[in-house]
């Protein structure tokens, strides 16, 4: 018997990096899991056979987050499956890292899009079916980078300071319904995200790191779980 036996969880995001070792953890530990992704679908579905070749139970689902209708379809995709949504993971994020000085207005928006409306959206979904069936569980993955900002991340760094605020917010609103409301903000985690930084940049960011190394995806999903 696993903690999460007869649970069911949206994980947005999880084709790949931290999401899909948030999926494959929660999978292992019993959940039914909704593997969402927007672009990687050949990856998506490498993450459901992951789960059921262990005898888990997981579908995948393409949405993008960014947009209200897919959000909802999203939602309404893991209730029609599972009959209830139980745990909101709302991982899906990107970025469009530059100075301030060469940020075209696209990149702004895209990510803006991509890593807080998003949160605004699979919430707003999720939150009625959550108050009708008296509780639930959303985990927002926010950044340190919202915490402590980072240069070429104006974008970023503003969209997961608002994640954190926006989840706190949220909290206060459902706390009496039994629907918690929390983030997990983690550092820097070896991703295809973090793979995308010059040598350089890497250098820089492990000097911080007082283990000395990169975390790992599985670190998160622990926390998460
Ligand atoms: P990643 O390896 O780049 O993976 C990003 C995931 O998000 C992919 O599965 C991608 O799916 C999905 N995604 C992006 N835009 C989407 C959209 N509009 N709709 C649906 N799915 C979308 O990133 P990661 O490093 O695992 O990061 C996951 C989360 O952790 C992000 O929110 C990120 O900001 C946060 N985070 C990461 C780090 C780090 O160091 N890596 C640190 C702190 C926080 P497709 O490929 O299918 O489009």
């Amino acid at each position: 018997m696993g903690t999460f036996d007869n649970k069911t969880v949206i994980v947005t995001g999880a084709s790949r990096g931290i999401g899909r070792a948030i999926a494959i953890d929660l999978a292992r530990r019993g959940a039914s899991v909704v593997v969402n992704y927007n672009a990687s679908e050949a990856a998506a579905q490498e993450v459901v056979r992951a789960i059921t070749d262990a005898g888990g139970k997981a579908i995948a689902f393409k949405a993008d987050v960014s947009k209200a209708d897919e959000a909802g379809a999203l939602v309404k995709a893991c209730i029609d499956t599972y009959g209830k949504l139980d745990i909101l993971v709302n991982n899906a994020g990107t970025t469009r890292d530059t100075l301030l000085m060469s940020m075209s207005e696209a990149d702004w928006d895209l990510v803006m899009h991509a890593d807080l409306k998003s949160v605004f959206n699979c919430c707003k979904a999720a939150i009625r079916p959550m108050i009708r069936a008296r509780g639930g569980r959303i985990v927002n993955i926010a950044s340190v980078v919202g915490l402590s900002g980072q240069g070429g991340q104006t974008n970023y760094a503003a969209a997961k300071a608002g994640v954190i605020a926006f989840t706190k917010s949220l909290a206060k609103e459902v706390g009496s319904r039994n629907i918690t409301v929390n983030c997990v903000a983690p550092g820097f985690i070896e991703t295809d995200m973090t793979r995308a930084l010059s040598e350089a940049q890497t250098t820089a960011l492990m000097a911080q790191i007082p283990l000395g190394r990169l975390g790992q995806a599985a670190d998160v999903a622990h926390a998460v779980a």
